[in-house]
């Protein structure tokens, strides 16, 4: 099967350093956000156009990575996570539109439709079928990067919890990247800060564990279960709580978690 044909040359212009938050999509959306950078998949069958754009799209400081057929593709969004996906719609595998329909039965990431194809009614279906921007063929890198950009802010701006996040004596400062409990402050990794911000901005409502791999860890189809399990229990260490006298971080037998203010 064909995963990728230019993957390897864009994989070697890779320029983003922090590899860290390249994994994680609501650090990334944030900082890319800052930055106007984004980690993009492009789905597009055609070498010439697919060169072309991956090549100026890292030129703009974009991280970019291309597939060549339609399921190939789809592998590299669930496996990369990306923030932003370009999809071709004539494909030689699998129509673009099955691939969007597929992409949006697990994953919100914007996806911006570029296509030799114009009749109105296409584009009307694309749009509706859950594309959230479409350019015309052939179409300037600067026009794709400022759809980047404008998918990439609203993204930011559905998608971003509070700045700022109190439950109960809890306080959560997402800008800052800074937490306390009752004004002493946590020392949290990147990952554990991102896991109590989402209980928190969530305070109340039962998570999954699935929902958590899917948001925090990238891995829509799921994974490891051991990995939340494994952040849950580091973090209600910090939280100076334990899972047989909760506090804060309440356990749902077989469902997922819910953070709560212990004073309601
Ligand atoms: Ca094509």
């Amino acid at each position: 099967m064909i995963v990728s044909q230019c993957a390897p040359d864009c994989s070697k212009s890779r320029i983003r350093l922090d590899e860290d938050s390249a994994r994680s999509p609501t650090s990334t959306s944030q900082a890319s956000y800052g930055l106007a950078v984004a980690d993009i998949v492009i789905i597009e069958d055609e070498p010439r156009i697919r060169e072309a754009v991956c090549r100026s799209l890292i030129e703009l400081g974009h991280t970019v990575r291309s597939s060549g057929d339609g399921l190939g593709g789809l592998r590299m969004v669930m496996d990369e996570a990306p923030e932003v996906v370009i999809l071709d719609l004539g494909l030689p595998d699998v129509e673009g539109g099955e691939i969007l329909k597929m992409l949006r039965a697990v994953t919100e990431v914007p996806v911006i439709v570029a296509t030799a194809r114009d009749d109105d009614a296409e584009v009307v279906a694309t749009l509706d079928a859950g594309a959230d921007d479409y350019v015309v063929k052939p179409y300037s890198a600067a026009q794709l990067d400022a759809r980047i950009r404008a998918v990439l802010r609203r993204s930011a701006s559905s998608g971003e919890p509070a700045p700022v996040i109190a439950v109960g004596g809890l306080r959560i400062d997402t800008d800052r990247h800074e937490a306390s409990l009752d004004d002493q402050p946590l020392e949290l990794s990147r990952k554990e800060f991102e896991l109590l911000a989402y209980l928190a901005d969530n305070a109340g409502t039962v998570v999954t564990k699935r929902q958590l791999l899917a948001d925090i860890w990238g891995q829509p189809y799921g994974g490891a279960d051991k990995t939340v399990d494994v952040h849950l229990s580091w973090l209600r260490r910090k939280l100076g709580e334990t899972a047989a006298e909760p506090r804060m971080l309440r356990t749902i037998r077989g469902v997922g978690v819910k953070l709560v203010d212990p004073g309601t």
